[in-house]
């Protein structure tokens, strides 16, 4: 038995059933054996591919979109460049090499911070970046001052709680013990609102908690932020907690902090908590959108230009994956948050 699953096991024993957001955080986060604390799940490999590691031409449209926020920002001639959970540090690298040719004054004034609690990806960040960032265990360490945020596939692996419908009232639910096993069960009686029997209902208190500390970031200094993750606009009912091990969906109670464990951002509701910290928040574009008014498709098209058949067959591959319907394109949304008074930021807002 892994060594994870015996300690949840006992905690069980001893005190009950756990709710969800203590389960996730465990398997996560536990610092001996959590999932990111003793691994880089990354990549073809290992259990999961993101967007900046599909390809380069992601991090640098993300670059492009930083050097026009700073722009609004009024270019600040110092500035926190900030990015939350950077995996192998290949956005920030990709965001860097962009800016150092497309806009010198924006990477001489950027200071970099970096917010990432795994010991083994501030490894392969220090090893892509160099000595240069800033590291700190929380958003809320990362000093005052303007900045633009980056997050990309952070708030998916925050913690989360869920509330079902049963016999007319809401129930938390909760990781127990049956027959020697983890299962997925109904705790306590809780408060909820409207919803039909056997509904389940989704919240994060942790996402929204960090949303608002950047919210309230962004109301004392200038300054944006672009969130990038799986999720849906509009908040709805459904079980979206999901455990993903070498690319397959497994049981989330199978294996703890052996397999990623992620839920869909409900883009509404950190909309709701960036605004209850004092910024403005504006609508979410999916993926696709907001990749081609970035210039996706002239971009590869140029890297193409001076490719082989074989490579142009391959950059025509990652950008479906970015951005096709069915690949990442739609299932991903993009948030912007800014400043209040900063004004609406490029793309957003388009039809
Ligand atoms: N943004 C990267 C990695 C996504 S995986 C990419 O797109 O490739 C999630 C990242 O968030 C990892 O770096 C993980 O270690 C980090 N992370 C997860 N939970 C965190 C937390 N509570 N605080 C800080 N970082 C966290």
């Amino acid at each position: 038995m892994p060594p994870l699953e015996a300690l949840i096991r006992e905690v069980i024993a001893g005190e009950g059933p756990m709710r969800l957001d203590r389960y996730m955080s465990l398997c996560l986060g536990h610092p001996l054996h959590g999932y990111y604390m003793t691994r880089d799940p990354l990549g073809e490999r290992g259990d999961f591919v993101t967007a900046p590691e599909v390809s380069q031409v992601f991090g640098e449209l993300v670059g492009v979109w930083a050097v026009a926020a700073w722009g609004a920002m009024g270019r600040p001639a110092a500035f926190h460049l900030v990015e939350l959970g950077p995996g192998r540090g290949t956005l920030m690298a990709d965001i860097l090499r962009t800016v150092r040719k497309a806009a010198p004054d924006f990477a001489a004034a950027a200071a970099v911070h970096l917010v990432e609690t795994s010991p083994v990806l501030r490894d392969k960040q220090k090893a892509a970046l160099g000595e240069g960032p800033s590291w700190h265990g929380q958003f809320e360490a990362v000093p005052e001052g303007p900045m633009i945020l980056i997050a990309n596939e952070f708030f998916d692996a925050l913690p989360v709680r869920q509330r079902e419908k049963r016999g007319g009232r809401w129930h938390e639910r909760v990781v127990g013990l049956e027959n020697g096993r983890l299962v997925l069960g109904l705790g306590p009686e809780v408060p909820g609102g409207e919803g039909a029997e056997g509904a389940i209902v989704e919240f994060a208190p942790e996402r929204e908690a960090v949303a608002r500390a950047i919210g309230g970031r962004l109301a004392r200094h200038a300054g944006a932020a672009l969130v990038i993750d799986y999720g849906h606009l509009v908040s709805a009912p459904g079980d979206t907690l999901q455990a993903m091990r070498r690319h397959r969906f497994v049981p989330v109670t199978e294996a703890p902090g052996e397999a990623d464990l992620t839920s869909h951002v409900d883009f509404a509701a950190l909309a709701k908590a960036f605004r209850a910290g004092g910024a403005e928040a504006w609508p979410a574009l999916t993926q696709r959108d907001f990749l081609l008014a970035m210039g996706l498709v002239p971009r590869f098209e140029q890297l193409a230009s001076r490719a082989t058949l074989e490579t142009r067959a391959t950059l025509h591959r990652q950008m479906e994956r970015l951005a096709a319907e069915k690949e990442m394109g739609n299932l991903f949304k993009v948030l912007a948050a800014t400043s209040p008074g900063l004004g609406m930021p490029y793309p957003f807002g388009r039809p």
